[in-house]
């Protein structure tokens, strides 16, 4: 039997790893080590909590000591590495917690599989998580692609450049066997409510305010975040080491122009007047460093793996709006408390 380590498996995209390889893969064990950060949430891996091939480990990925013992415990075959710090406007706050976490935290990792795998990298494999923010912005034209230099501009992104760039030293530096793939935005079930589709559905539901930075003519790629679990399924699987894969949903929409379709479906699903959620829009200072344009070209993973996205944006849309509606209580839980003060702090809405 294999053990497999996913880290951040309690967070929006890890939950959906977790629970893919929990139900696809009986004769592997999984191990979800999470720091329960405000972010981290058991209660989206309710189902899978009982199998016998899943174990959940509270632990944090800065406690290099911790780390190395558990490697030593349970010898894991290969890491799924999705544990970070993930909100950009977080990051404009407190940087420091986002170089903790997603650079020191992720050479710790890499520490401990280099230690454990040393005598023999064979059948060994670091997967790095990342985002295509580190590319920095794009004009109005042109697309990511694996060869595009890194130029990130966030706090957020220069974190996960330079564990990127830590990933990839460990390749050349000492033969680790990894893979790491960028991608775009994510929505769907269990994302936290402060990235923009859960945090305007939410304020959808409760009537209140929906703060589109600057002009809304930002644009970004959009990904089902099932569509996302299976290519990390399949880069796991048939990547090649010291390879990079592009992960993107063929699907760029301007804030603005997503956030009023968003405002359409949510009125047919809450049986309200076409254009009364719309009323709700208003215009903010926008984000410092705010990218204008990020843009996936993800033909390398489609020509070489074979994968694509299985559902449109509008079908991808309609199944998280019904999660979330379906959900009251998920969204009541981690709207509480805290969220509140980050809510009120971040969005002055005069
Ligand atoms: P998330 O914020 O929902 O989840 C992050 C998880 O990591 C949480 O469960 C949190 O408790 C855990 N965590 C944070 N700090 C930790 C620490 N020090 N030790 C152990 N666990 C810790 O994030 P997400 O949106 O699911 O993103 C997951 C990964 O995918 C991240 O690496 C992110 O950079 C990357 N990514 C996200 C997107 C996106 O659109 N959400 C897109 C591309 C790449």
């Amino acid at each position: 039997m294999k053990n497999i380590l996913i880290t951040g498996g309690a967070g929006f995209i890890g939950s959906h790893v977790v629970r893919l390889f929990v139900n696809k893969y009986p004769d592997s064990h999984i191990f979800n080590l999470d720091a329960l950060t405000y972010a981290g949430n058991l209660e989206n891996l309710k189902d899978v909590e009982q199998a016998p091939n899943y174990t959940f480990i509270k632990a944090d990925i800065n406690d290099p000591d911790v780390i190395q013992n558990l490697f030593d415990t349970h010898q894991f075959q290969n890491v799924i590495h999705l544990a970070a710090e993930s909100h950009v406007d977080r990051s404009i706050t407190d940087p420091l917690s986002f170089l903790k976490t997603n650079i020191f935290g992720t050479v710790n990792l890499l520490n401990a599989s280099k230690e454990c795998w040393k005598s023999n990298y064979e059948d060994h494999l670091f997967y790095h998580i990342s985002t295509d923010e580190v590319y920095g912005t794009l004009g109005t034209s042109g697309l990511f692609t694996e060869s595009t230099a890194y130029d990130p501009n966030s706090p957020y992104s220069a974190s996960k450049a330079s564990s990127d760039h830590f990933v990839r030293a460990y390749g050349e530096t000492y033969g680790l066997p990894y893979v790491i793939s960028n991608c775009s935005n994510n929505y769907g079930p269990n994302q936290f409510p402060e990235k923009l589709i859960p945090l305007f559905i939410n304020n959808i539901i409760e009537s209140k305010p929906l703060p589109v930075y600057g002009d809304g003519n930002y644009t970004r790629d959009w990904l089902y975040v099932i569509d996302h679990a299976n290519a990390i399924d399949l880069t796991f699987q048939k990547g090649k080491r010291g390879e990079t894969y592009n992960v993107g949903g063929f699907n760029e929409w301007k804030n603005i122009d997503l956030v009023k379709l968003l405002c359409d479906l949510m009125d047919e699903k809450l049986n309200k007047k076409p254009g009364n959620s719309q009323k709700l829009i208003r215009f903010v200072k926008n984000r410092p460093g705010h990218d204008l344009r990020y843009a996936i070209d993800a033909s390398k993973i489609n020509s070489e793996l074979g994968w694509k996205p299985s559902v449109t944006f509008e079908e991808g849309l309609s199944k998280t709006i019904d999660w979330y509606l379906e959900n009251k209580n998920w969204l009541k839980n981690v709207t509480t408390g805290a969220y509140q003060d980050y809510y009120n702090k971040q969005y002055k809405i005069t």
